[in-house]
């Protein structure tokens, strides 16, 4: 049984006195971290909260920040950390009358001023597979030469993606963090097709709950993630939790390190614990894909 961490969001604006301050204590435990990088990131203000947030256009490399840069390679090199994907520059976009457009903050006002909720699309559920595709291998390829390191996964922006993102990721041969929507819109397989069926059949025994396994559509697969973040809700992800050690399938929390304070990152300590406890072994997603 494994006990998988992903923390999304790491990019050229993030810090790595905050990381290091959160994991430390795991890391000295041996415990695993699997990291969803951005590229070319933008900057986000207010993230999380939808009456303030927006977005700068401009993408900063990660390379950029050096003292980021190493702290990552250093937790490569150890064994503690693994690299994942999460999209290319992280920018949303905010529907407006004619269309989409980047979610500024001149673009996110205006749809505020008229007294509207934005509505944000993630960075992989707008495009072509082909423009989507070329983002995926340019970001891949960066990461891999910069933090000399193998990528294998990638992790939907704000866990949205449609059919041309999910093709895009198969042309790239990766493997997605996540299990998003409820059509088929994988790569035809008869592996596939068993998946969904049985993705079907577990939603109609097993109300409330998330499908647990590994998800193979045949040239992919794909993991649930379970949010550890302020909106979660905690009886469901003990029941999900308890139903995963009951039948022996992995358990992925996905978290933000930057939203891991006071009570909640308390409770993200005693979850990792519990499970070390009752025998989940620490795993990246790419050692159980
Ligand atoms: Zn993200």
């Amino acid at each position: 049984m494994a006990l998988i961490i992903r923390d999304d969001d790491l990019s050229y604006w993030s810090d790595p006195e905050e990381l290091e301050e959160l994991y430390a204590p795991l890391f000295d435990r041996g415990i695993k971290v699997s990291f969803a990088v951005i590229p070319f990131g933008v900057k986000m203000h207010h993230a999380g909260d939808l009456r303030r947030f927006y977005q700068e256009t401009e993408a900063m490399p990660l390379g950029d920040n050096s003292e980021m840069t190493e702290w990552l390679k250093e937790k490569i090199a150890r064994g503690q950390a693994e690299v994942m994907l999460h999209g290319y520059n992280h920018l949303y976009s905010v529907e407006v009358l004619n269309g989409k457009e980047p979610a500024t903050r001149s673009t996110m006002d205006m749809v505020r001023s008229e007294g509207e909720v934005p509505r944000l699309w993630g960075e992989f559920s707008t495009g072509t597979a082909e423009e989507l595709a070329l983002k995926i291998s340019k970001g891949k390829k960066y990461l891999e030469t910069l933090l000399d390191c193998r990528i294998r996964i990638f992790v939907p922006p704000s866990n949205q993606i449609g059919r041309e993102g999910i093709l895009a990721v198969v042309r790239n041969g990766l493997h997605i963090s996540g299990l998003i929507g409820k059509v088929y819109n994988r790569e035809w397989s008869v592996r596939g097709l068993v998946t969904f069926g049985d993705r079907i059949l577990f939603a109609l025994r097993h109300r409330g709950l998330t499908y647990p396994k590994v998800a193979n559509y045949g040239k992919h697969k794909e993991l649930t993630g379970y949010a550890w973040t302020p909106s979660t809700d905690a009886q469901g992800l003990q029941r999900q939790f308890a139903y995963c050690v009951e039948h022996g399938y992995p358990f992925q929390i996905a978290t933000h390190y930057w939203e891991l304070q006071g009570e909640l990152k308390a409770g993200f300590y005693q979850l990792v614990d519990h499970a070390l406890e009752i025998g989940l072994k620490s795993r990246f997603l790419g050692e159980v894909l």
